[in-house]
């Protein structure tokens, strides 16, 4: 039997004014939206009266927008639900990484238990699907993997997600590349990697044998890419070419890339149309560090390069800052590169929606359709710009028509 439900007094996003001034304004209208099996069926006018005998969500004129995108996280490393820890400064990351092995048998016994809070966190902010990386590392082998599944088995129906092995110790040591297999037949639906020249000293052998296990399961990749400079940049020009010689275009991310941010211009927009070409893309966690740069977002963006944010992994070992709201990284991203008019904040709400946008870079109205999945965030707000100038707290969470 199907299940059909209105939502009643739904503000949507319908197109925009140009005002006298030059400024541009966000225009919106109310609707009532049919819901039927988790789907938008028809959209009235509020005009309209909806039909007597159904079943009645009143939204209250709040603004609807498409749930968030978590591109970037760590499910199994945070310290939420446990005591409060600060984290130990060290001079870099090998003496970080040596750290957080001393640590990892600790934790892996609450990883379902940390990684739970994290979801419930990142959902109550607006996030319905998770792209986490899980270690995969001789210390633990599996078994953050294994808590983190079941973490996410809790929340089928809500939270899809990305669950990518990732070699956080390295992937050209020991048992690694067995166990990172073992983690692909175990759950684990992507292929991870990190830093080829820094952790793993062999920029082609550990992108090789990153291509290689993705081929093997057929699976997408996301790579961890915090080498700087032209070190970072050769690693991604190799990257591409692999990806171009394995037919794998759309199917990998390189995450972090500040190196990016450390070349030249002219060498940014030719490593750009590339990505663009391979369809790599770039995922951001818009860091706030006075000492590093992050790559030009912007200067992507406008070569077609697919880019996301995400929280990273917070509260925990590497960090004790985050709150799980992708929302603020779309915000600060915003801040850090002064988008303060209504276009350009609205254009930003693409990188934490996975690119669905209510309204196109033309103004005109390209979301919600009928036949589209009922999963929205709903806000107070005036418009999508509004809420990501002010990150609205009180929000509703909605997902095929329930909300959360
Ligand atoms: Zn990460």
């Amino acid at each position: 039997m199907s299940k059909i439900k209105w939502l009643s007094n739904v503000k949507l996003e319908t197109g925009e004014k140009l005002l006298e001034n030059g400024t541009v304004e966000t225009e919106t209208a109310i609707f009532h939206l049919k819901i039927e099996n988790g789907k938008i069926v028809e959209q009235l006018d509020v005009k309209e009266p909806i039909p007597a005998g159904q079943e009645v969500i009143n939204m209250k004129q709040k603004l609807a927008l498409p749930t968030f995108k978590e591109m970037h996280n760590h499910l199994d490393k945070t310290y939420m639900t446990l005591d409060w820890k600060a984290c130990t400064p060290v001079a870099n990351l090998k003496e970080r990484l040596t750290f957080e092995a001393a640590e990892l048998t600790l934790l892996s016994d609450t990883t379902q238990q940390r990684a739970t809070k994290m979801i419930e966190t990142l959902l109550e902010n607006g996030s319905t699907h998770i792209r986490t990386h899980v270690n995969i590392d001789p210390y633990i082998g599996l078994k953050n993997l294994e808590g983190v599944i079941a973490a996410l088995d809790n929340f089928k129906g809500k939270v899809t997600a990305d669950i990518i092995a990732f070699p956080q110790h390295g992937l050209l040591r020991e048992s690694v590349p067995t166990l990172m297999r073992e983690a692909m037949r175990s759950g684990a639906t992507m292929v991870g990697g990190l830093d080829p020249a820094g952790i793993d000293n062999a920029i082609e052998k550990s992108l090789y044998e990153i291509m290689d296990i993705a081929n093997e399961f057929n699976a997408d990749v996301d790579i961890h890419l915090h080498d700087g400079g032209f070190v970072g940049y050769y690693t991604t020009d190799k990257w591409i070419d692999i990806v171009k010689d394995a037919k794998y275009q759309g199917r990998s991310a390189l995450s972090h890339s500040f190196c990016l941010g450390d070349i030249p211009v002219a060498q940014q927009k030719l490593v750009a149309s590339r990505l663009a070409e391979e369809d790599v893309a770039i995922m951001s966690t818009i860091p706030i560090n006075l000492g590093r740069v992050i790559p030009p977002i912007d200067l992507l963006d406008d070569h077609g390069v697919k880019v996301h944010f995400g929280c990273d992994g917070f509260y925990d070992s590497w960090s004790p800052y985050g709150t799980g709201d992708v929302l603020e990284k779309a915000s600060r991203f915003c801040e850090l590169t002064r988008k303060i008019d209504e276009k350009s904040l609205r254009n930003s709400l693409k990188w934490v929606t996975g690119g669905i946008v209510p309204l196109n870079a033309d103004g005109h109205k390209v979301w919600p359709n009928i036949q589209d999945e009922a999963s929205f965030v709903f806000f107070e707000a005036a418009s999508s710009a509004e809420v990501i100038a002010r990150k609205p707290s009180d929000r509703l969470v909605m997902i095929h028509g329930e909300l959360v």
